[in-house]
């Protein structure tokens, strides 16, 4: 049993401890083997995508007897991750993954155990999350990735992606990096973010094993980004990115705050490294071990830590009502 911030007491059964664990223990297993098949120093971050899920499932996941805690946890909707916040322990750290629009921002940046804003999209949206964060006492920067529409899908969101040095000027994307990095002292600009394209990520489940173990560790990751052409140009715009970014910020502004991003070289030699201090984050249930290999630092997986989700938001909010009451 454990108490959350308003007492509230929130019980997993056995089905959901058993469930959880098990899942959440084969997807670890799946990222250590990609990382080490791709030479990585370093796995990603575990990302356990707990949208529809009721709050017992995250619980049975954080504190268990089992496996070791889960501790990221990613949500999709303002109001969702809201509830949730407030009846679980204030150990989690949560991602919000989801479309934010600027007058939801304060439901999310409100929430003191919040770790990171994926989806930051305008300049717009980074005002007002900026605005309630510098409000608040005693809160070190909120990080904040910026998403990019890899896949230009009409029905995907982000910002258009950075192919080449001719992509920057006009660039929402560059301007919006370099909006957050001069103008707000309460965030900070961690990385980048897709979702990508359904049909890519499908066939990447078929993609889990390494072809040639032989290879070094940037001919594999090179192969994994052919592999999946959303986790290419992620990794491009984060190139693009920082090589602008390096040439065109104002010193007075920045200060010593992203000195990684100042003094990243040209080469980035360690492909599983947040390059230039920003991290990318892709990577989902099917493509995990792609993403992996293709340097991805955090990956966002919901249905194989979990199961499937019930299957509308109406029937899951429905089946978690007593809970997040309290
Ligand atoms: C739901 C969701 C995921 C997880 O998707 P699965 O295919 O269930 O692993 C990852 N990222 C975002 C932004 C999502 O909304």
């Amino acid at each position: 049993m454990s108490t959350s911030t308003n007492g509230t007491k929130i019980q997993p059964n056995e089905e959901q401890k058993e469930r959880v664990t098990s899942k959440i223990s084969e997807v670890r297993n799946r990222i250590e083997k990609a990382s080490k098949d791709a030479k990585r120093n370093s796995p990603p971050r575990l990302v356990a995508i707990s949208k529809l899920h009721p709050p017992s499932s995250i619980l049975a996941a954080h504190k268990n007897d089992t496996i070791e805690d889960q501790i990221h946890f990613g949500e999709n909707y303002a109001q969702e991750l809201e509830a949730k916040a407030k009846v679980l322990p204030t150990s989690i750290r949560w991602h919000f993954v989801g479309k934010l629009q600027s007058n939801k921002a304060k439901l999310v940046a409100n929430i003191p155990n919040l770790y990171l804003i994926e989806t930051v999209d305008s300049i717009k949206l980074a005002n007002a999350i900026e605005k309630i964060r510098s409000n608040l006492k005693e809160v070190d920067p909120l990080g904040v990735y910026l998403q990019v529409n890899t896949s230009g899908e009409e029905n995907k969101g982000g910002l258009a992606p950075l192919l080449n040095e001719k992509d920057v000027e006009g660039s929402e994307l560059f301007n919006l990096a370099k909006h957050i990095i001069e103008e707000c002292k309460a965030l900070r600009l961690a990385g980048l973010m897709t979702i990508g394209s359904a049909t890519n990520s499908k066939a990447n489940r078929e993609q889990q094993e390494v072809e040639m173990k032989d290879q070094t560790a940037e001919e594999i990751a090179a192969q994994a980004r052919s592999q999946n052409p959303d986790f290419d140009t992620l990794y491009t715009s984060r190139k693009v990115l920082v090589n602008a970014l390096r040439t065109s910020l104002d010193q007075s502004k920045v200060g010593d705050r992203y000195s990684k991003l100042v003094q990243a070289t040209e080469q980035n030699s360690d492909h599983s490294g947040a390059w230039g201090g920003l991290e990318l984050s892709m990577g989902m249930s099917n493509d995990l071990e792609v993403a992996v290999r293709a340097g991805s630092n955090n990956v966002r997986v919901g249905t194989d830590c979990f199961g499937v989700r019930p299957a509308s938001r109406d029937e899951a909010m429905e089946g978690m009502k007593d809970e997040l009451e309290g």
